[in-house]
């Protein structure tokens, strides 16, 4: 089949586009001009596996949805990445995720390759026997084509630690063998200790290595005042470890719309960071709390909107928590306009292009107090999967490491994740005098340039 002869995948072009023109703009072509041809051979699947699941409301109908897995790249490893569960989930946006998590798993320094997958599957306002019988049919068929030293699925949107639980309880009655097949999995039963927090920790240790390298280690997050969207796995754990840290969290928010500051003092408490953790649990929407008169005296709900253009007062560090292509061109503005310095991305593919380009232009040429520094999910979101990369590790040796030891492992890899972006910036990225290096140029080549040179040596392309 000849590209033309391919259906559109706007989500995958994109992903694609943002890391080919970072590629294209650096010198790493004119040094290694062999690599156009990894370039061409990475950006196909190894294999995509597409298939039907047929499953029975609380009705007794039967429901029918797609269950996707797309094995994008097991050079460097078991594919690995997570499962989503989300009424809009078709291939397009599984290739995009999948594309983007071969890059971000080769900056983890671990050795796992990219995968992703899920399904179109909405497990809200489902029970929770509807949430098993759906797990256990999707990983009945699922199973024959995932393992241990194969490929290794987590949660991602809509899957957390009960569907984990279902979907790993179903492929150890079929396989008959207690495997680590499965990331993110309960504590008493082969989970890591700081797996759930590992997301949003991370970007959070990442973004402190940005503004103390930014400020020449003069600034830190205390005082600070963060702008988080989303309000599932990610943007609870960002928002709790900024509040630790010393920063003020001044949004959250949800499919929904977002719940911000009413003022220009204060910040979220842990307290209303667990109410709102509380609720998602029962996959309930913001607006709930936002009624009650304990939210609604200090924030202010907009429905149907997301944070950016909405707060009250300054903004130093924006993270886009939620989903994809979160932050557009104009919001992109409207928080440089706020003071916004520092924006890293919890989301995958959080920022459109046209965001990407205005944050990047604000970093290029500019000195000092007014540069914006801007880092790609797949560098400032990479704990996750480093913390389930260490799940699997510890799976394999059956042995449980503290939450300390953990938690100290993680802060490493952001910091070599954050290191490693950065030294490939300077030497393949040229950038004006003063001008802070490019990190989603310097990411992107540098997961590239291991993931290409690992196919080579395996004969993928020559
Ligand atoms: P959750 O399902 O826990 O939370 C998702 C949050 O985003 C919810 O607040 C949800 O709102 C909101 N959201 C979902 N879809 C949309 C949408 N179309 N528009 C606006 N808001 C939306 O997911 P996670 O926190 O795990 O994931 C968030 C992002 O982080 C995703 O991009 C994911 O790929 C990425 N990520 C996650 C990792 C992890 O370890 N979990 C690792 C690396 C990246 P509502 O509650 O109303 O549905």
């Amino acid at each position: 089949m000849t590209a033309q002869n391919l259906p559109s995948e706007p989500e995958f072009e994109q992903a694609y586009k943002e890391l080919a023109s970072t590629l294209e703009n650096s010198t790493l072509f004119q040094k290694k001009p062999e690599f156009r041809k990894a370039l061409q051979v990475v950006s196909v699947p190894e294999r995509v596996v597409q298939f039907r699941v047929v499953w029975e409301d609380d009705q007794g109908n039967v429901q029918i949805n797609r269950g996707f897995r797309v094995q994008f790249n097991s050079a460097l490893g078991p594919y690995k990445g997570g499962l989503r569960f989300h009424p809009s989930v078709n291939l397009s946006i599984l290739k995009f995720l999948g594309f983007e998590q071969i890059f971000k798993n080769a900056l983890t320094g671990l050795n796992m390759g990219g995968g992703k997958g899920g399904s179109d599957f909405d497990p809200k306002g489902k029970s929770d026997n509807e949430i098993r019988r759906f797990c256990v049919s999707f990983m009945t068929e699922l199973c024959k084509h995932i393992g241990q030293d194969t490929d290794v699925p987590a949660g991602d949107i809509g899957v957390t630690g009960r569907e984990v639980g279902f979907m790993f309880g179903q492929y150890k009655k079929i396989r008959n063998e207690w495997v680590g097949v499965l990331t993110g999995k309960g504590q008493s039963w082969g989970g890591s200790l700081i797996r759930p927090e590992a997301t949003g920790y991370g970007v959070v240790y990442y973004v402190d290595h940005m503004i103390k390298y930014a400020s020449g280690g003069k600034e830190s997050f205390a005082g600070k005042r963060v702008a988080i969207s989303g309000s599932g796995n990610v943007a609870q754990y960002a928002a709790l470890k900024v509040i630790e840290l010393g920063g003020s969290v001044i949004s959250l928010s949800d499919s929904q719309g977002a719940l911000v500051l009413s003022g220009e003092e204060g910040s979220f408490t842990p307290e209303e960071i667990n109410q709102i953790a509380a609720i998602k649990v029962e996959r309930k929407q913001i607006s709930e709390l936002a009624s009650t008169s304990a939210f609604s005296s200090k924030f202010k709900y907009i429905a149907g909107a997301r944070p950016w253009t909405n707060i009250t007062g300054r903004v130093d560090v924006a993270l886009p928590s939620a989903t994809q292509n979160e932050v557009s061109g104009d919001e992109a503005k409207a928080l440089i306009a706020a003071g916004c310095k520092f924006i890293a991305e919890g989301s995958n593919m959080g920022s459109t292009q046209e965001a990407i380009d205005v944050f990047e232009a604000h970093r290029e040429g500019n000195q000092g107090a007014s540069a914006i520094w801007y880092a790609p999910g797949k560098a400032a979101n990479a704990g996750g999967v480093a913390v389930s990369g260490l799940e699997m590790a510890q799976n394999s040796s059956r042995v449980t490491w503290t939450s300390e030891e953990v938690d100290t492992r993680l802060k490493h890899i952001m910091e070599d994740c954050f290191n490693n972006g950065l030294a490939t910036a300077k030497e393949y990225v040229p950038a004006a005098e003063g001008s802070l290096p490019s990190l989603v140029a310097g990411s992107n080549i540098a997961g590239f340039t291991k993931v290409a040179e690992a196919m080579k040596d395996h004969g993928d392309w020559w």
